[in-house]
């Protein structure tokens, strides 16, 4: 019964660790982590953890991503 989809993620969300981020903590760091930008590997991975059990900083990380594909030149453009 803990093959259940419900309760791995339940399991997931439980796995919560003292300085597990918050979606405040998420927003402030967002922009240099879809930016490519060099964070410490422990921010990183807060940052992949949390956007694993939160679906709305996921879609906010997809919406900036989409944006940075509009705003920035095409590196491998031939011309
Ligand atoms: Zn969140």
């Amino acid at each position: 019964m803990s093959s259940n989809p419900a309760d791995i993620l339940a399991s997931l969300l439980a796995m919560t660790r003292d300085d597990e981020m918050d979606c405040d903590s998420f927003a402030e760091r967002v922009a240099a982590y879809v930016d490519g930008s060099e964070l410490p590997q422990e921010v990183l991975a807060l940052l992949e953890h949390h956007q694993l059990i939160c679906p709305e900083c996921e879609e906010h990380v997809q919406r900036l991503v989409m944006a940075l594909q509009l705003a920035l030149p095409v590196r491998n453009a031939g011309c």
